[in-house]
């Protein structure tokens, strides 16, 4: 029994965590080491409420509550960062087009998302525009019934493996004036734009990519929500995003936790398993204390969220606090296990490597505390 779960929240968590140690753990490895993503074993996992679990019922969803995505995420976040990375933009992407998609575009983008048949990226990052998302450069000029798109997105989660994307960029009327930032449906086999594979440390087994817009022609019918109100929409899904990044942290600390306590259980120096030593039970009953911690908060923001309140407030914490308790508890993790936990073969490798885009995306440390600062100070140290 939990005192944090409800019976059906705790029968979730189980059974999902039962499939991903069985069904996708088993092949981590190899596709870490190949950076490769099985993506055949993605579209099975919306049966358990994975992304279609953010869109309403109406809608073709399962409106799944807060919490009950907060657990999905902690889960995916303990098995394997790249499916918890990848889950969360493709649930990001439905719930962007929940939100503003015509029936139209409904029938042609989402309902084939949550059939698994379609995969979507989101860009919003350019060179010059990171933090500060509406310094974003990337012009659309209305022409006729397209619009002409010239520009270049960084770090863009998946776009090589995706079929579309939703792209923020500038709408230019044809006389020249600006109309704001707007979301475009671009779909890679109507609209030609360059996608350049960036390596990168963490979350090996998806790609983060440049996307790179030549005179790209798109659709007029592909606008996403009102012109000029793209900027909007992406903050609209910003607390979700938030959440399913502290979540995903949480269970990074989790897995942290476990591989910890086995290691030192059986890793015997000085005649003795190295649990038996003082100062390395100090490194694992930190690392529990800041999972624990973790999970709580992450927990409070989902029921906030479930009591309809806004929860940026406590979206913000969350993101902030289990992002960087994960990289503190990955690296207290490593030190557990000593050479072993420097070694590729080592789960714990890969943990180091994950946390370290936990304080990043959707809003990096320093932003959340700007937004946290400013929530309880009534200042904006922002601009
Ligand atoms: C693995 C990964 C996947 C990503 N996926 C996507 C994606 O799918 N789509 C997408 O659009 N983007 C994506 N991003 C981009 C991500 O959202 C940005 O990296 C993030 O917003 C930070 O922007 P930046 O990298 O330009 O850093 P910058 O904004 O240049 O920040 C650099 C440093 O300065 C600090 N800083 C900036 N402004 C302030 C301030 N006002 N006060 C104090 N400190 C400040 C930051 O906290 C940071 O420490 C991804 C990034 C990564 C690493």
């Amino acid at each position: 029994m939990s005192i944090l779960l409800t019976d059906d929240e705790a029968a979730l968590q189980a059974t999902v965590r039962r499939y991903l140690d069985e069904r996708i753990a088993p092949m981590v490895a190899e596709h870490e080491r190949a950076r490769t993503f099985p993506w055949d074993a993605l579209a099975p996992l919306y049966d358990f409420g994975y992304v279609r679990g953010v869109v309403p019922e109406e809608l073709g969803g399962d409106g799944l509550s807060a919490m009950m995505q907060a657990i999905l995420m902690e889960e995916a976040g303990r098995c394997w960062g790249s499916l918890r990375t990848t889950l969360n933009v493709q649930g990001m992407v439905a719930r962007v087009l929940a939100a503003a998609a015509t029936a139209d575009q409904r029938r042609r983008f989402l309902d084939p998302l949550l059939a698994g048949e379609r995969r979507g990226w989101f860009g919003l990052t350019e060179a010059e525009a990171g933090s500060d998302a509406g310094a974003l450069r990337t012009s659309a000029r209305a022409q006729g019934e397209t619009y002409v798109v010239n520009g270049r997105k960084l770090y863009i989660t998946n776009a090589r493996d995706c079929d579309f994307g939703i792209l923020l960029c500038r709408v230019v009327t044809a006389e020249g004036q600006d109309a704001g930032i707007t979301a475009l449906l671009v779909e890679a086999d109507q609209s030609a734009y360059g996608v350049y594979d960036l390596p990168h440390m963490p979350v090996r087994s998806t790609t983060s990519c440049e996307l790179t817009f030549d005179d790209t022609v798109v659709a007029a019918d592909n606008v996403l929500g009102p012109v000029g109100g793209g900027l909007s929409l992406a903050m609209g899904a910003v607390n979700g995003g938030r959440l399913n990044m502290a979540m995903g942290a949480v269970g990074l600390a989790q897995a942290c936790l476990e591989a910890s306590i086995s290691f030192c259980s059986h890793r015997e120096q000085f005649g003795r398993p190295i649990g038996g030593f003082q100062l390395v039970q100090q490194m694992v009953v930190e690392i529990a204390t800041l999972t624990e911690t973790s999970r709580l908060l992450g927990y409070k923001a989902a029921r906030t969220l479930d009591a309809g309140e806004p929860g940026r407030f406590e979206c913000s914490m969350a993101k902030y606090y289990c992002g960087e308790s994960a990289g503190r508890a990955a690296t207290l993790a490593l030190q557990v296990h000593g050479g072993a936990g420097l070694m590729e073969e080592s789960p714990v490798e890969r943990y180091f490597r994950d946390a370290r885009e936990a304080t990043i995306p959707e809003g990096t440390s320093q932003i959340q505390i700007l937004h946290l600062g400013r929530a309880l100070l009534g200042i904006s140290a922002l601009r």
